[in-house]
């Protein structure tokens, strides 16, 4: 193995318009960003209400920021575990109406670690194919055996789950899956892993704030208590507008986590300002409810215009609206076209969703109007006519 063919490989990424590029974001995120220079309409953020950028967020960001300084300084178990860390917390609990939750850096971090605390080589872990990266590299970093089901079919992950003699089994699940937009279906992954004495575990990184009643997302949606979901998790970097993760579930859970999850053992914590900030979102998504009602209609008006234009949606009720294309280079050529006309909808590809289902993934936020939409729409149907393209059969 020689490292000779680092340009090759790289290469031939760009032949296949799989080639990633980074722009340079020069303005908070919102509904009307600036990227190198250019001002755009943004359809791409995960900014789901708005808060990223809310100044009363930001005012308790800078609060924190005065009276704890920046940085966490050292992991929960040493001491960086601070006051807003604490409170933040148990905040999330209440929220969630579970025993306790544990705070992650992120996401990304959370799911390593939880799989990672709770599994091992004797056990087993079912994962729906589409599940977020995150999670499908938490279970294959386990060692436990890794069992693929797929997409939202219980039967098919009743197959797998009958046939396990695994000591534990963990059913591992997106809530809402992330480039496709669509909610699990969690009532009958509740019953089914019920059934086989399984844990469930669910990633509501897209739920969490935008859905159920009070923004507590799927769980609240569907009134899952924890016996029911023993591990829920939930991120901040997206409708909460700040950063970093949680998890939620028992006392036993989490103390599980404290003590064997290497990923919030061996790390610094989060700046204790971001923990501030994101009680005031949590503040925010409580009792400002007409952030998620104003969301829904953008989501219905979009809808209704994608029909009018015949522009294939995969179906989906939630802030992700992907625009199927198919083609990898088709996908990338009306992202392009979009956004020469002044609106930002970046082609999600390969290996981020399967080969030839290279789609636009439309994404909106309780920053959005009416007439950005309107504007949305027009773009479309501008960069659909110029580029013509076969939808995927
Ligand atoms: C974004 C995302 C994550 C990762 O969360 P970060 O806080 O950004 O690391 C995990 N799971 C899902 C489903 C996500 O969409």
């Amino acid at each position: 193995m020689s490292f000779d063919n680092l340009q090759q490989v790289l290469d031939q990424r760009k032949q296949r318009s799989l080639y990633r590029h980074r722009q340079v974001l020069q303005s908070p995120q919102s509904a009307k960003i600036i990227v190198d220079g250019k001002a755009l309409l943004n359809f791409s953020s995960n900014d789901y209400l708005g808060l990223a950028n809310h100044p009363r967020v930001i005012e308790s960001f800078k609060l924190a920021a005065d009276e704890y300084g920046v940085g966490g300084g050292a992991s929960h178990l040493v001491n960086g575990h601070s006051h807003h860390h604490h409170q933040l917390e148990l905040e999330l609990a209440e929220f969630c109406n579970r025993s306790r939750a544990l705070l992650f850096c992120s996401g990304y971090m959370a799911n390593i670690g939880v799989i990672n605390a709770l599994l091992g080589k004797n056990d087993a872990v079912f994962q729906d194919k589409l599940n977020h990266a995150s999670l499908l590299d938490g279970g294959l970093l386990s060692g436990a055996k890794f069992q693929r089901y797929l997409h939202n079919d219980v039967d098919s992950l009743e197959n797998k789950l009958a046939r396990s003699t695994a000591e534990r089994k963990l059913v591992v699940t997106d809530a809402v899956f992330s480039m496709d937009g669509n909610i699990a279906n969690l009532p009958a992954l509740v019953d089914k892993a019920e059934q086989h004495n399984a844990w469930l575990m669910i990633d509501d990184a897209h739920g969490f704030g935008c859905l159920g009643e009070q923004g507590a997302g799927c769980t609240e949606l569907y009134q899952l208590t924890e016996q029911q979901v023993p591990v829920l998790m939930g991120t901040l970097g997206k409708a909460f507008g700040t950063a970093g993760a949680f998890v939620a579930g028992s006392d036993a859970l989490i103390e599980t986590l404290i003590q064997f999850s290497r990923t919030y053992i061996y790390t610094t914590s989060m700046p204790p300002a971001i923990a501030a900030a994101t009680r005031t979102s949590l503040q925010l998504i409580q009792k400002e409810g007409w952030r998620r009602e104003h969301l829904q209609l953008l989501i219905s008006r979009f809808k209704s215009g994608c029909q009018e234009l015949g522009l294939v949606l995969l179906p989906s009720d939630t802030a992700i609206q992907p625009v199927m294309i198919g083609a990898e280079h088709t996908a990338v050529a009306i992202s392009d076209k979009l956004a020469s006309l002044g609106v930002q909808v970046k082609a999600i590809r390969t290996p981020t969703v399967p080969l030839n289902q290279a789609r636009l993934r439309v994404t909106f936020s309780a920053a959005h109007s009416l007439v950005d939409v309107q504007q949305l729409l027009a773009a479309l149907s501008t960069a659909v006519k110029e580029i013509k393209f076969e939808y995927p059969s």
